[in-house]
């Protein structure tokens, strides 16, 4: 079943924007994969400072018959507004965004939390949580009646983590943008939700300390038993993004990284 995709039709003529492709592996990857399988036309963007990511994103991108491959740096708001007022011209409306970023320094990702730099707290929160908002508001005119937006965040968010450290408060901050967005775009019909996701080997995963033992402990501790996959993740997106979730906003949707059943962490 783990690489099984959905064919539906249920995203059939809809257009929407994936931030935060790196490889094969990103769960934003994941995600786009079901959309595709379900009728969606992608927008992508790749983060331009990192050097040959646009070649791997292009390829991605292609494979699955996407025309649209855009630089961005969620950290700067005239690259994010670049965004979407070209899709949001030519498209005339934006239908969902996936938000799938998360940025801290490496070195603060094990070690004391106490230590925590102020320079790493600007930086992070602001390219793992405020970017979030950053890129619903640019994309705000754009948006159709019946937008989704979704976004990706961690159990270290609300609870204790070792080593998630800083990324745990960022978390906080993002999953409480999600519920501020909800309230303020749901009027509009617009829904913004999250995936919680259980530990799944990927580049921004593999810098944080001691990130093996908290695959092993996911495994050993989810309710399934069983490792979260990039597909789990796809399948969740895809119910969010779409109509099957009507009526859902300000979410924030564990994909077995939550109840954990022998204990709330590692350690
Ligand atoms: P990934 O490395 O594949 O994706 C992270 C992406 O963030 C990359 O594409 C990177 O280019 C992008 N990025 C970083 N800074 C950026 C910037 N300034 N501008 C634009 N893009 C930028 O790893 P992933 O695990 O797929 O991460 C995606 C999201 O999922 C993150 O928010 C992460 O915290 C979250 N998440 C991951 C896991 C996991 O175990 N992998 C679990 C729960 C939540």
């Amino acid at each position: 079943m783990e690489n099984e995709t959905i064919k539906t039709d249920l995203m059939r003529g809809k257009r929407g924007i994936i931030l935060g492709v790196a490889n094969e592996r990103s769960l934003a990857w994941g995600i786009a994969q079901q959309l595709h399988n379900a009728g969606a036309e992608i927008a992508f963007t790749y983060f331009d400072k990192i050097d040959k990511l646009e070649d791997k994103v292009r390829k991605l991108a292609d494979s699955i018959g996407s025309q649209h491959v855009l630089p961005c740096n969620v950290a700067d708001d005239k690259s994010i507004a670049n965004v979407m007022d070209t899709l949001g011209k030519e498209w005339g409306q934006i239908d969902f965004i996936v938000h799938s970023i998360a940025f801290a320094d490496k070195d603060e990702l094990t070690g004391r939390f106490l230590h925590t730099s102020r320079h790493n707290f600007h930086v992070s929160l602001d390219a793992s949580a405020y970017s979030f908002i950053a890129v619903l508001s640019a994309a705000h005119e754009y948006l159709a009646k019946d937008a989704t937006a979704l976004t990706l965040t961690y159990l270290g968010g609300p609870r204790v983590v070792p080593n998630y450290n800083l990324m745990g408060v960022a978390k906080a901050a993002l999953e409480s943008s999600v519920r501020y967005l909800a309230a303020d775009l749901g009027p509009e019909g617009i829904r913004v939700n999250a995936i919680s996701a259980g530990p799944v080997k990927t580049v921004a995963a593999m810098g944080i300390g001691g990130f093996r033992d908290m695959l092993k402990h996911h495994e050993q501790t989810a309710p399934s038993r069983q490792a979260t996959t990039k597909e789990h993740v796809g399948k969740a997106g895809l119910y969010l993004l779409s109509s099957l979730s009507e009526g859902v906003t300000g979410e924030i949707h564990y994909v077995d990284g939550g109840a954990n059943i022998l204990g709330s962490s590692l350690g």
